[in-house]
């Protein structure tokens, strides 16, 4: 059976300092049974006391992730034991993992599908900024380039210290933030994350101006400097129009198919 420490009042007392209003002070003869705070710290509290994290492995991250919730580092300590499944039950994404293309959808799905308020943890190398897959075909150079991030843990992986220590950096952030000015209060202030397409390269429709800008200008502008006998080399600046003969194979090839499909 736990024993209790001689300087049982003295721990609490430290332990609540941060907790107790700043200029108005309790009477002594009052000190065991009123408390005096404010509703920022109470409901801060009570916030960063039972954040639910959202059950989400991607890759290796995934399994110290798993071993920071067993029972040699136990999460249950800071009240977020179990990982949830559901994301309209959750506080908290750890996105741990290699973040690939055909999954990043998924991710901002889900993320859009978490009830504010929501903090996002990116765990690892790869969640951080692509890790050692960063030049790869399939992989994302970070799950912030899609959805906000509010703290990075570094490491391949990192270890359950350090992600207890990026959760106490959530705690912290949480604590630091005020009823009045959060913005799931706030009208039109809860953003919604559209979610990106997957094609030949993934690509986030909130930059969808810049990419026109950047492919679809440059060949317009090269072939009228072309035409107007300009640059010789500017038609390399950008894609090629699609040449008739090549059109009529890709309607060939479709017509193919329709009538496969209708056998
Ligand atoms: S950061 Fe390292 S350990 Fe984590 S998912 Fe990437 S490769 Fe695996």
């Amino acid at each position: 059976m736990a024993t209790v420490p001689p300087n049982f009042p003295e721990l609490k007392q430290e332990q609540l300092k941060p907790y107790l209003h700043d200029t108005i002070a309790v009477p002594d003869e009052l000190q065991g049974n009123v408390l005096i705070t404010t509703l920022d710290k109470v409901y801060n509290w009570s916030r960063k006391s039972s954040m639910w994290p959202l059950l989400f492995g991607l890759a290796c991250c995934a399994i110290e992730m798993i071993a920071t919730a067993a029972s040699r580092y136990d999460l249950a300590r800071f009240g977020m034991e179990v990982m949830r499944p559901s994301p309209r039950q959750s506080d908290l994404m750890i996105v741990s993992g290699t973040v690939t293309k055909k999954m990043v959808p998924a991710i901002v799905r889900i993320y859009n599908q978490m009830a504010e308020p929501r903090y996002v943890l990116a765990m690892g190398a790869c969640a951080t900024g692509g890790g050692p897959f960063k030049e790869g075909y399939n992989v994302v150079s970070g799950i912030d380039k899609y959805i906000p991030v509010d703290v990075y843990v570094p490491g391949c992986p990192p270890t359950p210290e350090a992600l207890i220590y990026g959760l106490l950096k959530v705690h912290q952030k949480v604590e630091r933030q005020s009823i009045l000015t959060v913005p799931w209060y706030r009208k039109d202030q809860s953003e919604f994350v559209p979610v990106p397409r997957l094609g030949p390269d993934i690509f986030d429709p909130r930059q969808v101006e810049l990419i026109k800008e950047t492919t679809m200008k440059k060949p317009v502008a090269a072939s009228a400097a072309a035409v107007s006998g300009g640059d010789a080399t500017a038609h390399a600046a950008g894609p090629k129009a699609v040449s008739s003969k090549a059109k009529a194979m890709m309607e060939e090839a479709k017509r193919r198919a329709a009538a496969k499909q209708s056998a």
